[in-house]
């Protein structure tokens, strides 16, 4: 039998850093963790360390205590963790653009990348795809929508066409959103909404920051992006309904009519397994069952775009292109971050979004300079924001 593959796990303290793990020991002959990184948070790390006893412990902010000797620091540790000669699969689960230097580097060195974090590619997806061509890796989603319309997508990922996995034959993508926290909120209630209500998210535990994305559903937007971006479709014929059980994961529908849909129960194992085993089905009987009676009934409902424009917003700048999906990701990153910090009030998001896109959405964002130009401005532009 092969030794096990050499995961770099960037993000190992998040919510999907959590999830890797747990996915990872139900199957030691398969994988082992050679990489691992951290923002800030040194005793989950630790912990991790003392576990896996992987090759690179990197902690980009230590603060002032010295780090053990093993361990690197700084950002180039997310890069050095990302290329090492033993890493196969670089599982990005790092939160924000911050994660676009670990993409582009691990693409560029051949690697297979296990892409949690959307905002990198909404960020620089023009950037990855050239720097999959030149160095011959991959990407595979782990979102568990893109998740899904990749396994909809059978046998038919590959070939020629635009997007990092294109793929013909499709007539539309219909992306499911769970609605999130203020599905049935009225503009009054939202406009009131505490941080607390902003973070209860009903079908899903995940980490702050996209849970208040899921709120606001830029979320959304950024996954229509992702789509847009991983499978070449255009944004005419990418769909968003609200399916508030988040059950269904997706749906292709395909140019004879028939629709495909990819079904299991809200949680982020089979996406992360599917994504590491990618084109093979691992067997897995720690992976959350689904139920059919219980998971009923499955509902479908349009989106209140009025109540909640940010979808709007980033779909559009989806389509401008350019720099303006960057602008659109920083701005909502920046407003992410003060509405966490409480000096923004949730409501006002899509006006600092369009504040930012309406000033620096017509950039061109035609290389790496340029976009984290646009980035910049964009978030310091929200940061000013009344
Ligand atoms: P969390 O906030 O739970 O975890 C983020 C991880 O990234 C932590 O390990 C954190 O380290 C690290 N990190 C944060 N900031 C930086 C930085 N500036 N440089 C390097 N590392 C950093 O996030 P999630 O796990 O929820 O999400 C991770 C990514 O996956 C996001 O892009 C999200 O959109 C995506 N995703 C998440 C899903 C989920 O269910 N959670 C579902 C689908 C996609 P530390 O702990 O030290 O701060
Ligand atoms: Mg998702």
């Amino acid at each position: 039998m092969s030794p096990p593959t050499g995961i770099a796990l960037l993000g190992a303290t998040g919510s999907i850093g959590a999830t890797a793990q747990r996915v990872v020991a139900r199957h030691p002959a398969r994988f082992r963790f050679v990489a691992m990184t951290a923002h800030s948070d040194r005793a989950a790390l630790a912990a991790a360390d003392a576990r896996w006893r992987p090759a690179v412990v990197g902690l980009v902010n230590p603060g002032n205590e010295p780090l053990p000797e093993r361990w690197s620091h700084g950002r180039e540790c997310l890069v050095e963790a990302a290329t090492h000669d033993d890493v196969a699969i670089v599982l990005n689960a790092v939160v924000g653009a911050v994660g676009l230097e670990a993409t582009l580097a691990a693409v560029s060195a051949g690697k297979r990348v296990a892409l949690a974090n959307k905002e990198s590619l909404v960020m620089g997806g023009a950037l990855v795809q050239r720097a999959m061509c030149s160095g011959g890796g991959t990407v595979v989603p782990v979102d568990s929508e893109h998740s899904a319309l990749l396994q909809c997508l059978a046998g038919r990922v590959g070939g020629r066409g635009p997007g990092l996995l294109p793929v013909a034959g499709v007539r539309r993508f219909i992306i499911t959103a769970s609605g999130g926290p203020f599905r049935e909120w009225d503009a009054k209630r939202i406009h009131q909404a505490t941080l607390a209500d902003v973070l209860k998210h009903p079908t899903w535990a995940m980490g702050r920051k996209i849970s208040v994305d899921s709120a606001s559903l830029a979320n959304k937007a950024l996954e229509v992006i992702e789509a847009h971006l991983l499978f070449g479709v255009p944004y005419e014929r990418i769909e968003v309904v609200v399916h508030p059980q988040s059950i269904v994961h997706s749906m292709v529908e395909f140019e004879d009519g028939s629709v495909v849909a990819q079904l299991g129960v809200p949680s982020m194992e089979l996406p992360v397994l599917y994504a590491l085993g990618y084109p093979d089905r691992i067997t897995d009987d720690g992976v959350p069952r689904f139920d059919p009676v219980a998971s009923s009934p499955l509902t479908f409902e349009p989106v209140r775009h009025d109540l909640f424009p940010t979808l709007g917003l980033g779909i559009a700048a989806g389509v401008t292109g350019g720099a303006a999906p960057a602008v659109f990701n920083a701005a909502n990153e920046a407003a992410v971050a003060r509405v966490l910090a409480g000096t923004m009030a949730f409501s006002t998001i899509p006006g600092a979004i369009e504040l930012a896109l309406s000033r620096l959405g017509h950039h061109s964002g035609e290389d790496l300079p340029a976009l984290l130009a646009a980035d910049a401005a964009a978030r310091v532009l929200v940061q000013e924001y009344r």
